[in-house]
């Protein structure tokens, strides 16, 4: 009977090992790609349907590898969410949006917003309220053209916390936006507790409109309850002039997605911004 728990044990630890091993070696390569500056971060521009005209963007991280290799943020995150290293990774990438911000906006774009993600890991960290605060102060970056996107999954977690936390988030001016919305099972009435002021609708329920599907879609849904909880929307992944149209029809006013531009790094950013200026 001992032996069989030991190889049974072995077996277990045996066959997550695989697992385990090519995580660490993920893990190990990630901080190194981040110490070498093989990650940086692009710009999908974010605009208003009806004028066309470019009003923020959202940043993502990217990581190539020294043999060119994209490896998609999908799979790096939760490595450095399992990691801890999202914690210098996220303030990093905060950081560097910021002062990208403070650039477009001196070159003719004073409103422009920039939207940042934000891992559940960090938002849990104790110092991310100071570690944002002080983000802030060293770019310059004016807080009410900054926004914080949450997935909806966080935004249904241990509501006492996470009210507070938004409260504070609010007061140094940088708005909140649900991420992914409409994937989670977040209620109205929890909804109308928090500090929120867009709602994202995914890409899935942008990908499912059709002139059929008009006044039942899930994105019509959203829509409608961004509207009577006063919440701005803006919907991702639009990638067809019939999917924009119908989005503006519906009343969602800003969108993001291929149709419009793709994610572009920071030059590319700033030439396109020069060909999109009113
Ligand atoms: P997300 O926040 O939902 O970001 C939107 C994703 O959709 C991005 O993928 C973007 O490139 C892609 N996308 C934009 N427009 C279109 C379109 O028209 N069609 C299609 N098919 N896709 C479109 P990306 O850059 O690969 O990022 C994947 C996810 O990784 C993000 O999903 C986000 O959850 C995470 N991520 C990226 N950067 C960061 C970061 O700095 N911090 C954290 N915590 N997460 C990040
Ligand atoms: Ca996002
Ligand atoms: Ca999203
Ligand atoms: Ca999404």
């Amino acid at each position: 009977a001992k032996l069989q728990q030991r190889t049974g044990y072995l077996h277990f630890s045996r066959s997550m090992g695989i697992d385990i091993r090519e995580r660490v070696n993920m893990m190990h390569a990630l901080r190194a790609a981040f110490e070498e500056r093989h990650l940086f971060v692009v710009y999908q521009p974010q605009i208003d349907m009806v004028t066309r005209l470019p009003v923020g963007a959202e940043a993502l991280l990217r990581w190539q590898t020294e043999d060119k290799t994209m490896i998609s943020p999908s799979r790096f995150i939760p490595i450095a969410e399992y990691s801890g290293l999202i914690i210098e990774l996220g303030e990093w990438v905060l950081r560097q949006a910021c002062q990208e911000l403070v650039r477009i906006q001196r070159h003719g774009f004073p409103n422009f917003m920039m939207s940042v993600n934000v891992s559940q890991v960090q938002f849990r960290h104790p110092h991310f309220l100071s570690m944002l605060r002080k983000a802030l102060e060293d770019t310059n970056a004016p807080p009410h053209c900054i926004e914080l996107e949450i997935t909806e999954s966080m935004a249904m977690e241990e509501p006492d916390a996470l009210i507070k936390l938004l409260d504070q988030i609010t007061e140094t001016g940088v708005s909140i936006a649900i991420d992914d919305f409409g994937t989670g099972f977040s209620s109205l009435s929890h909804l109308q507790k928090l500090s929120v002021d867009r709602l994202k609708i995914d890409r899935a329920f942008v990908m499912e409109i059709t002139d059929s599907s008009r006044g039942s879609s899930i994105a019509e849904m959203i829509i409608q309850l961004g509207r009577n909880l006063e919440l701005d929307i803006i919907a991702e992944g639009v990638e067809d002039e019939r999917q924009a149209k119908i989005l503006t029809e519906l009343g969602c006013p800003y969108g993001q997605g291929y149709l419009f531009s793709k994610p572009l790094t920071s030059d590319a950013l700033h030439d396109w911004l020069r060909t999109h200026k009113t």
